[in-house]
């Protein structure tokens, strides 16, 4: 490929700036918030001269309380990054894609392109346009964008992530862990972190384990790599990747058999009481029994299923006053029907998952796996917490305290990234649950606006009519199918979005799935794309498995010469891998230089005890010609007529990106908008209340923070908490007041497979992936190998290779970064002494790693911090020649590697290397081996 050259960046990295010279000559400090990474923690910005000149963190911040790390301290040198993107660009007539030649544009130029091209698509066939977004945090507003537009076709980067962990959890506990919910250290004893990279959830998480080691705390982490977090626990148990479904089904076999759960939770809590139907040749095999004549409440999420009552031996409805629920049995109703609890179906998929089975997958020893479940199960049941705080819950009965079971969990992308991972996940959901620490002190703790129903309500349409010509899509772009009737399909069953979410191949592919996106629509499978818009998304590189082949798609053209992606738009603050691929390029601002939400409507910053948003402020103005895109999408918005941006006569609705958030509410007079604080026309209402046009003075003289703190009797428990759910449905965080019962049994998975057994009344799927919906909808947890393993030769190729994002930066976004390319700019493969001696490979020396798909080389370390059959490395380090304007001789070039180069996505077959449940990326699935270079 062309190195690409723009004028002004020709030079390699500007010097860094002088260090503050001494306090006397600061002139300005100003609070905003932190987007190094996405933790979004709070910082002070010090300014001399209008220029950046410190960034420390916000004492005053509740998230980080002043900490700050590498990433967030060298902000200063994202300013000055010779890679910036400081004019619209656009590609030079006859220029091939990937050349990187391109000539300066004017904004109303840009504009102009974009609103004909993209009244064209909207007023013919609005699918033809797409818009995918990397790690932003505004998809509040890229998905309302995407949705006014008509296009399904819009997703951010939660598919190639770890939609595994939001999914896995949300269908099983209603929500999940970090903006959604996480460990409650403050007051647990035992906390067990399993496939969880460096430093996630980077500063609020490495204050809250500081504190907890301080206490006494015993922290456990289960990792192939013993790096980062786990380099400071007192355990570390390695596991063989994608393998630790198979972990927690023997921890969860073992709480059973030991009798180590909390029956009264479960029993109350969960549905484990409830009563399935056991009849194969019944069309409600695997369904809750229900009671016809009781009334079910709402119908959406029915609240008349039946428990077997020990006290009276007979079938009641659930939370009957003084009724009891039998975990175990098998009973018959009295029209005969046999039913037995699904606490009793779920005991018996446990029974042969014993430590010694799973000791044979996950390499992780019996004798350990029985000691650390006892170990959990025995602090949850004899170091119980009581706190006096009094409560109601949803069935009417008090309660003078709040109890909890002090074992805490974190996970994150190493469970998720497995084409497996979405049971595992629940596996972990269920081992929590039936530890009885959900919601309650010590262990697992949601954060507003979670939780959600089960599965939450927002959903998509359900066919091809919901896409129709200058018209809002017909629901959202993403939700969560409850049943077949929700899926996102065509009268075949065929896929209506160009990554093929919420079809029957990924049924609950909540998030979508960004990594399959430029091949299907390269292959034009289901159909074309017109215009492809990228936002913040390295879809070129580090955003895509099978890099050289998906840029190949990229420059590729038809029979008729045109590109098989017609037009390419990519907006991006720097000039990565991607945008040399651009037909028009829209240079972002950083996010020094722009307004900003953090949503309760998308991803807040949430803490246990109530809900908490924050903004950012612009602390300097933009470069050159930068425009929020933020802006871009307000004028686009604008520009196209779309209704939530301009009135029926076609008139634009809001002045700018603030005046929008300001104003904009979710339905005329809901008082609900993009931030809950400092709302009414005076300001003093808090999260819901008519529009405050001083609402952004406020949050900036507040150190760009909103919290509201709950009741103390609303901090608990919420799941099942009345006052909680009364207050979240008047603040409309909760469109249902309805118990949320832990889904120990998934009835919504058995509703695929009913479907794919023929059985189902309503949609049934394709015959040719009835079998696969029929395997892998199960609807409770089990563990298979990941897919890709079963189409390799684990002979020729037998390790596990994965990566991890390293504490000093974040994915690509640092690349240009001076002081972190000190840190990182290049990357080793690590690899145990053993296993690389085996192959001839000295430490410090080259190798070739290579998988059935392909082969890259690198340079390896020896290190005893990894498990022997597992190699691993830092994920987008290594970087394209002559990509973020980095020298010619860059580290980064000459010495890094991505491994995404041996990753494919797709599988032989073609069908997407993916989770079968939720399309979830199994980029860690891969297998490789090593030879010297
Ligand atoms: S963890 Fe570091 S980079 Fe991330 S938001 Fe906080 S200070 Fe910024």
């Amino acid at each position: 490929m062309t190195r690409i050259l723009w004028p002004d960046q020709i030079n390699s990295l500007a010097p860094p700036p002088a260090p503050p010279d001494n306090a006397g000559l600061e002139a300005e400090v100003k609070t905003t918030t932190c987007y190094m990474c996405a933790c979004r923690c709070g910082i002070r910005v010090h300014l001399q001269d209008g220029k950046v000149r410190y960034i420390d963190g916000n004492p005053a911040h509740p998230l980080n309380k002043g900490v700050i790390c590498a990433k967030g301290a060298s902000g200063i040198m994202k300013q000055v990054s010779p890679a910036r993107l400081t004019h619209p660009l656009r590609r030079k007539a006859g220029a091939e894609r990937g050349a990187g030649e391109f000539e300066r544009i004017s904004w109303q130029e840009a504009f102009s392109i974009l609103e004909s091209r993209l009244k064209a698509i909207r007023a013919t066939d609005p699918k033809k346009f797409a818009l995918f977004t990397g790690r932003d945090q505004m998809q509040a507003l890229t998905g309302l964008f995407a949705r006014q537009f008509g296009t399904p076709n819009y997703a951010a980067h939660g598919g190639f992530c770890s939609v595994n962990m939001a999914a896995g959890m949300i269908y099983t506990i209603g929500g999940s862990f970090w903006e959604f919910g996480g460990p409650d250290l403050e007051r647990a004893k035992l906390f067990v972190m399993l496939g969880t990279a460096e430093d996630h959830h980077s500063n609020p998480l490495k204050i809250a384990i500081s504190a907890f080691k301080k206490r006494g705390g015993r922290f456990v982490s289960v990792n192939p790599v013993r790096t980062g977090y786990s380099a400071i626990a007192d355990e570390w148990v390695p596991i063989r990747p994608g393998t630790d479904g198979a972990l927690l089904l023997a921890l969860n076999h073992e709480i059973v058999a030991q009798g180590l759960y909390d029956r009264p939770f479960v029993a109350r809590y969960t549905n484990g009481g409830q009563l399935v139907v056991v009849d194969p040749a019944s069309p409600r095999h695997g369904l809750f029994a229900l009671d016809e004549g009781a009334d079910p409440v709402n119908p959406l999420y029915p609240q008349n299923q039946l428990w077997w009552d020990r006290a009276s031996g007979g079938p009641v409805l659930t939370h009957t006053p003084e009724s009891d629920p039998a975990l175990f049995g098998d009973f018959r109703l009295a029209d005969g029907t046999r039913v037995r609890p699904a606490f009793e179906l779920l005991a018996e998929r446990l029974r042969p998952h014993t430590p010694e089975w799973a000791e044979k997958i996950t390499g992780v020893p019996a004798t350990t796996i029985r000691r650390l479940a006892r170990e959990m199960g025995v602090t949850a049941r004899d170091e119980k917490i009581e706190l006096p705080i009094a409560w109601t819950d949803c069935w009417g009965n008090e309660h003078q305290t709040v109890t909890g079971n002090p074992v805490a969990f974190h996970a994150m992308r190493g469970l998720a990234a497995h084409s497996n991972g979405f049971h595992t996940v629940r596996s972990l959901a269920i081992l929590m649950s039936l530890l009885g620490t959900i919601d309650r002190p010590g262990g697992f703790r949601h954060k507003a606006p979670f939780p959600r129903a089960i599965p939450p309500s927002a959903k998509t349409p359900t066919g091809p009519e919901g896409v129709r010509p200058d018209t809002p899509l017909a629901g959202l772009a993403l939700g969560w199918p409850g049943s077949p009737e929700d899926l996102f399909v065509d009268a075949d069953g065929g896929p209506v979005r160009i990554d093929k979410g919420f079809s029957w191949e990924y049924p609950l592919s909540v998030h979508g799935l960004m990594h399959n996106v430029i091949t299907n629509a390269w292959r034009g499978d289901p159909y074309r794309l017109d215009t492809l818009m990228i936002f913040m998304a390295n879809m070129a590189w580090n955003s895509t498995m099978n890099t050289d082949e998906v840029r190949r798609m990229l420059n590729d053209r038809g029979a008729d010469g045109e590109y098989k992606i017609p037009f390419l738009v990519v907006c991006d603050a720097f000039q990565s891998e991607t945008t040399a691929f651009a037909d028009l390029v829209l240079p972002d601002t950083t996010y020094l230089e722009r307004h900003d939400v953090m949503s309760m409507l998308d991803r807040p910053i949430s803490e246990f005890d109530g809900p908490v948003d924050s903004v950012r402020v612009p602390v300097v103005p933009p470069l050159g010609e930068c425009k929020p895109f933020q802006e871009v999408l307000i004028e686009l918005g604008s520009r196209l007529h779309l209704p939530a941006f301009a009135d029926s006569e076609g008139k634009r609705k809001y002045k700018d990106y603030p005046d929008f958030i300001v104003r904009h509410e979710t339905e005329p007079g809901s008082g609900i908008g993009f931030l809950a604080g400092w709302r009414g026309a005076d300001g003093t209402k808090a999260m819901r209340g008519e529009p405050n046009p001083a609402q952004w003075e406020r949050y900036a003289e507040n150190d760009c923070v909103f919290r509201h703190e709950l009741a103390p009797s609303y901090r608990y428990m919420r799941n099942w908490n009345r006052g909680y759910m009364e207050w979240a449905q008047r603040t409309r965080l909760r469109r249902w007041g309805d118990p949320v019962l832990v889904h120990l049994y998934s009835e919504v998975l058995q509703r695929f497979r009913l479907a794919a057994q023929g059985k189902w009344p309503g949609r049934q799927p394709p015959a040719h992936l009835a079998k696969r919906v029929e395997t892998y909808f199960d609807p409770l947890p089990f563990y298979f190998a990941p897919l890709e393993h079963e189409a390799t030769d684990l002979e020729k190729y037998p390790l596990a290779a994965i990566t991890q994002r390293p504490m000093a930066m974040y994915h690509s976004w640092d690349s240009q970064n001076a002081w972190l390319r000190q840190i990182h700019a290049h990357n080793y493969l690590f690899i145990s002494p053993a296993t690389a001696l085996a192959q001839g490979i000295e430490d410090g020396s080259w190798l070739w790693v290579e998988s059935q798909w392909g082969r890259v080389r690198c340079m390896g370390r020896h290190s005893e911090a990894v498990e022997p059959g597992t190699v691993w490395t830092w994920n987008a380090i290594g970087k394209h020649e002559g990509a973020w304007a980095l020298a010619p001789d860059a580290n980064e070039f000459t010495r890094g590697f991505i491994l995404n180069h041996v990753i494919s996505e797709e599988l032989p077959g073609g069908t997407s290397n993916s989770d079968p449940v939720t399309g979830q990326a199994g980029w860690y699935d891969v297998r490789v081996r090593v030879s010297p270079a």
